[in-house]
């Protein structure tokens, strides 16, 4: 096989969508997965405004919006009463929603729309080893019919948190895990909030839980706490409980995104907490932005741009988690005043709906 332009290492969200803007673009692409098939797990749900902006010349937006539910209220709770709602669609945007998706379903999406392009997932194709020369890099693939070698003008590490391209670069992850284990879980239940709107029920004691509707009759309740069910509002009744999991968060981004002909792009360059739901999202901008920069020939900019990006969208994610979980105290109540008194005023509303929706200008 001769040279391809890029070969992704990772079909994540994040590779894929790489390769569909980069093939889009003209180039010759290869996408390698060592897992066997894609996830079966919910993981990410949201998709906001900015990826619907970046996916439309692909035509992926179309068959997003045609799959997944438009959200525009979002309403804040502290200790089971109304603190606000914000109505999303103040934002002066075509997208003025968050698109409710389970991962599992957008990567569905993503995989159908490269096959279309005749690009298939090598899939059981494990990166085991790189080496980089002047005008090319050599990467070892382990596959299901043994190891080979591939030969690309560029690599893209989309490899998840604990990248091996990263790390075979010698690029740091800086950063530090936050100490609380979260737990999610989605469920099918009875309660007064239906199955068309995002809820932020935030506690006295700082414990926040999270629900974001994934399906017509599923939402998916997620907390810094061990058991986010314990959490859900008085009087709600969980019938039916689809996935339950634990986890760590932490943040963390890398020092470059690049290295010679070799880069980074989503989890294996930035992880925060799932605040604000920015995770896959900035993952697939930086590959949009990748793709874009290698059609125009000016990666040279890459980690310049994606890391300042990367940097204030930790930044901003830090923050709401740090406001959402304040305990008892001056800073709580001025924060539960501000959302009572001001944050309900229309024009305010309008300034932080983009916000929520990841528009950026
Ligand atoms: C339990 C859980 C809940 C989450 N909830 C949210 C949420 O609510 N909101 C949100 O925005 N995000 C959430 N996330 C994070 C979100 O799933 C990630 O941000 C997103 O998957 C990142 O996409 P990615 O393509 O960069 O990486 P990944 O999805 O991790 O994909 C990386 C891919 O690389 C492959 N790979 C790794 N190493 C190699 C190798 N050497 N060779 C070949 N292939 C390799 C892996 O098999 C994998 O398929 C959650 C994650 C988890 C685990």
């Amino acid at each position: 096989m001769g040279m391809t332009d890029v070969l992704i290492v990772g079909a994540g969200p994040v590779g894929m969508a790489g390769a569909i803007e980069l093939h889009r673009r003209g180039a010759s692409v290869r996408i390698v997965d060592r897992e066997g098939a894609r996830t079966k797990l919910s993981k990410a749900v949201g998709i906001n405004s900015q990826t619907l902006e970046l996916l439309e010349p692909s035509g992926l937006t179309e068959r997003l919006l045609a799959a997944g539910i438009r959200i525009a209220r979002a309403n804040l709770h502290f200790d089971g009463k109304p603190l606000v709602t914000l109505n999303l669609d103040r934002a002066d945007h075509r997208f003025n929603f968050i698109l409710a998706l389970p991962q599992s379903a957008t990567e569905g999406i993503l995989e159908a729309a490269l096959a279309e392009r005749g690009v298939t997932v090598e899939r059981e194709t494990e990166m085991v080893a790189f080496s980089r020369h002047a005008d090319s890099v050599t990467v070892s693939l382990r596959g299901p019919s043994g190891e080979g070698e591939a030969i690309a003008g560029r690599v893209l590490g989309a490899d998840g948190p604990r990248s091996a391209i990263r790390q075979g670069l010698g690029i740091p992850f800086t950063g530090a895990r936050y100490e609380e284990t979260w737990s999610l879980a989605d469920v099918t239940l009875d309660w007064p909030y239906g199955y068309r709107e995002v809820n932020l029920f935030l506690h006295a004691n700082g414990a926040l839980l999270f629900t974001v509707p994934i399906a017509p009759d599923r939402i998916r309740a997620i907390s810094q706490t061990d058991n986010a069910l314990a959490l859900l509002p008085s009087g709600s009744v969980v019938r039916e409980t689809h996935w339950q999991s634990t986890f760590h968060v932490a943040l963390r981004q890398a020092e470059r995104y690049q290295d010679g002909r070799c880069f980074l792009a989503g989890d294996a360059a930035h992880v925060h907490s799932p605040a604000g739901g920015r995770g896959m999202n900035l993952g697939i901008w930086d590959a949009c932005a990748f793709a874009s920069r290698h059609a125009a020939g000016t990666l040279d900019g890459y980690t310049a741009e994606r890391h300042a990006i990367g940097a204030r969208i930790l930044a901003i994610t830090d923050r709401m988690f740090r406001v959402a979980r304040l305990k008892p105290g001056i800073a709580q109540s001025a924060r539960n005043l501000v959302m009572r008194h001001v944050v309900p005023i229309p024009a305010i509303q309008r300034r932080i709906a983009p916000q929520l929706l990841g528009i950026e200008r």
